[in-house]
């Protein structure tokens, strides 16, 4: 059977939980799933001890986004073989840098990924107005569904370059409901964020921390209240996903919504299910390579998000990767050589494409998720909420065979020299973890190997994926 690969003996993570079993791959495709399968001339990987999962899928990137006068430090070459490195076979990354039209921003971000990643991806588009008719609204979503792009962003947050009013978040609602188009949201509350912001400046607080007080959990959560209230007068299938969720606060503001049958979805990220505020309290320099909006929190709200993965009140966990150099976090988005004069001037992000997938795993074997849950939040959710399951997110015959045999013993210390993301800085430095793919494979082709690239590695085999509309 030329082109075969028959992964053997795994725990292979599916439909009705895990079970031993085989998967075979013909082509690009997964063939068959089952006990004691055979293929003559197959290339077996022996999968025994390992689980057998469908490949990561990181909806939340930034890769090569200029920021002010830096730019995030992955490109697609390197962001999606960091990815694949950490086992994830698939990304949304988020196509515009500003308030260029968004027919613009996708021809720009086709530009920046052609030829350059090793694995599938796709695109969201950030919409910073609409027009002002609900019918023109939903034919710009509709074009953009034809160009397969099946979700955009609004930001609640920064009123002088991005944040949208309430009238268009209400539009784009409305228009996402009538054309598929999934709509997310950054959830936090612009106006107040700048009025303490301003405050903090004008009594001479400058340092990294101020960010926890200028963006405190309760600014995340009452934009997350708006945002589900919005949604929920706009009628039948609309809904608001929220992205990068931090705080306990903010996943009170998603239960007490949908508690009130309002519809609202949300994912949180790595690092504020593992790092806290406390990161910010060093030295600037050291504390500058902390820097995201929403910010790092408390331990009570790490503990509160990981409960929230576990019984459902949060749906994904995505990346929000966008790191950047030591050198550019110190020169600061006004790319100031003797570096950035306060907080607000530091650009705002850390890397995670490749240590989502195992930090998220870490989770089992705390016993605070259960396996299929991990595979759930990290692939098989984000597949559906983003139109993507007819391809992927899950191990059945016919899907692309984006595969992940995943070590649960493989260890790894997450220090920046160890990993292929292009950052100088892992916010995870001398962390060790149990667990880490020994496969990766692509639409059947091996792309990392015990978390180096594998010699198939290659830019440009990964493709654009036109996603489906949101049902
Ligand atoms: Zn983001």
């Amino acid at each position: 059977m030329d082109g075969a690969t028959l992964i053997r003996g795994g725990t292979v993570v599916g439909d009705g939980g895990p079970r031993q079993g085989d998967v075979l791959i013909h082509a690009e495709r997964i063939a068959a799933v089952g006990p004691n399968l055979e293929a003559a001339g197959a290339r077996v990987i022996e999968a025994g001890g390992a689980y057998v999962i469908p490949g990561g899928i990181d909806v939340h990137t930034h890769f090569d986004l200029p920021v002010g006068r830096v730019r995030s430090a992955d490109d697609f070459e390197t962001g999606t073989r960091a990815a694949a490195c950490g086992g994830t076979t698939c990304v949304i990354d988020f196509a515009g840098a500003g308030r260029e039209p968004p027919d613009e921003a996708l021809v720009a971000w086709h530009e920046k990924a052609r030829g350059r990643c090793s694995i599938d991806f796709g695109f969201h588009l950030t919409v910073t107005s609409l027009p002002d008719q609900q019918d023109e609204a939903e034919r710009l979503f509709a074009s953009f569904v034809r160009q397969g792009v099946t979700s955009v962003k609004l930001y609640m947050a920064y009123p002088e370059r991005l944040m949208v009013d309430d009238e268009t978040l209400d539009r784009a609602i409305t228009a996402g409901a009538a054309t598929g188009v999934r709509v997310c949201v950054h959830a936090e509350d612009g106006p107040e964020v700048e009025r303490r912001a301003r405050e903090a400046l004008e009594a001479g607080e400058r340092r990294p921390a101020t960010i926890r007080w200028t963006r405190p959990p309760d600014v995340e959560a009452a934009a997350i209240r708006r945002a589900a209230e919005l949604a929920g007068r706009a009628g039948e299938d609309a809904s608001v996903y929220v992205v990068h969720l931090s705080s306990e606060a903010g996943l009170a503001a998603v239960r007490g919504s949908r508690e009130a049958g309002l519809p609202v979805l949300a994912e949180t990220c790595p690092q504020y299910l593992f790092l806290t505020g406390d990161s910010l309290d060093g030295p600037d320099e050291e504390a500058a390579s902390f820097v995201c909006a929403p910010p790092l929190r408390a331990n009570a709200d790490r503990a509160a998000l990981w409960s929230g993965l576990a019984d459902g009140a949060l749906q994904a966990v995505s990346t929000d990767h966008c790191p950047f150099t030591q050198a550019d976090r110190h020169r600061g988005t006004r790319a100031r050589e003797d570096g950035w004069r306060d907080f607000t001037e530091i650009p705002g992000g850390l890397p995670g494409v490749e240590t989502r997938l195992s930090l998220v795993y870490q989770g089992v074997r705390d016993g605070r998720l259960s396996v299929e849950r991990w595979v759930e939040t990290c692939s098989t959710g984000p597949a559906r909420l983003f139109g993507l399951s007819h391809v992927k997110g899950s191990l059945a015959p016919g899907l692309d065979a984006d595969v992940v045999v995943f070590d649960p013993e493989a260890t790894k210390r997450l220090d920046a020299g160890a990993l292929h993301m292009r950052t100088d800085h892992s916010p995870y430095e001398g962390m060790e973890i149990a667990g880490w793919p020994a496969w990766t494979l692509s639409r059947g082709r091996v792309v990392a190997r015990d978390g180096e690239p594998a010699d198939e590695e290659e830019p440009g085999w990964g493709r654009f994926v036109p996603r489906t509309p949101i049902g």
